[in-house]
């Protein structure tokens, strides 16, 4: 049986990128026969609680009761209707988490996926004034990478803010906030900062603007808002270094996992990502990690009263655990 539920969470601080800020979220959980799942609505694609909530209970209806049959579930979630990829998200990773519980093993290992002790999570710093960015390193100590968001007037003061504050490795997000023109002028500033790439520099569909960005730059650049499944990787062959998986985009771990073998195939560098989410979608995400060059799965850090247990990042790395399925408890 399939049950839904809306939760709202709280983020221990403003979260603010260049198209939006946030204190607190509504994600609605899924519970299939046991298994869990999570879709945190992306308000760039239009998702909300209400969509999603619509969405689950017309899948409910058609998915089946197997669920062995995943490829064959999932198809009938994307013939259900198009988009809709967190709530698709959300009953794909219940279905796995369920599948693994049956077998009694993890679902990396379902997958034939080793995990590893080795891997480095990037911690998101929001969009602010120098001083706050300080204060959020100074709180946040001990990762190895932090992914500055950028893309407004004053974000090079934050990303040397950032540099003043940490030897670690330096990442910036710009979420498509700038223009040709500004990407060109700011990744040379940043050069400065020991900044190793760069994600979303400019709006997804400027894909002439992506051609002479890579040609120019000297920053490897990575796509993340037009790329959301694998048929979305092959219009930015050739326009960029590498792409951004997330779960809440791809519609959950079965799509995530083939967009690897894609990105893989067409020689592009892989990052998975996350939304803020709690753990229910970070573990799931966690599961594919090991076959990725750069991990960003900070989204359960950020979120003060985070309902549930699982893998999560400590002292910088990723720390697993071999409970079956994707890992996750519910706090007492
Ligand atoms: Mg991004």
């Amino acid at each position: 049986m399939l049950t839904k539920k809306i939760v709202k969470v709280h983020l221990k601080q403003t979260f603010r990128i260049s198209h939006g800020a946030t204190d607190e979220k509504e994600i609605v959980l899924v519970n299939i026969d046991g298994g869990i799942g999570e879709a945190s609505p992306v308000n760039y694609y239009g998702e909300s609680v209400a969509t999603i909530g619509d969405f689950i209970d017309k899948a409910a209806a058609v998915i089946g009761d197997d669920p062995f049959r995943l490829e064959q579930m999932c198809d009938r979630l994307n013939h259900l209707a198009a988009y809709n990829f967190s709530a698709k998200a959300a009953i794909d990773i219940a279905l796995h988490d369920l599948v693994g519980k049956r077998l009694g093993i993890p679902v990396h290992k379902l997958l034939g996926i080793a995990p590893r002790d080795d891997i480095a999570t990037s911690y998101t710093i929001s969009i602010n004034d120098p001083d706050s960015v300080k204060k959020q390193v100074r709180d946040n100590p001990g990762y190895k990478v932090y992914k500055v968001k950028v893309g407004v007037p004053n974000d090079i003061e934050m990303v040397a803010a950032v540099r003043d504050s940490t030897d670690a490795a330096i990442r910036v997000d710009a979420n498509g906030g700038w223009s040709l023109k500004e990407a060109m002028q700011k990744i040379k500033l940043l050069q400065k900062y020991d900044v190793e790439f760069v994600e979303q520099p400019l709006h997804w569909k400027d894909f002439e603007g992506f051609k002479i960005l890579r040609q120019k730059s000297i920053l490897p650049i990575f796509a993340d808002e037009g790329v959301m499944r694998a048929e979305d990787i092959a219009q930015y062959y050739g326009l960029v270094d590498g792409i951004n998986i997330k779960l809440m985009k791809s519609g959950g771990i079965r799509e995530a996992f083939k967009m690897i073998s894609v990105a893989r195939a067409l020689q592009m560098k892989i990052m998975i990502g996350c939304m803020v989410e709690t753990s229910v979608g970070i573990s799931a995400a966690a599961q594919l990690a090991s076959l990725v060059d750069y991990v960003d799965l900070d989204g359960n850090l950020l979120i003060a009263d985070d309902p549930f247990e699982g893998i999560r990042a400590v002292d910088g790395y990723l720390k697993y655990n071999d409970k079956p399925g994707i890992g996750v408890t519910e706090k007492p």
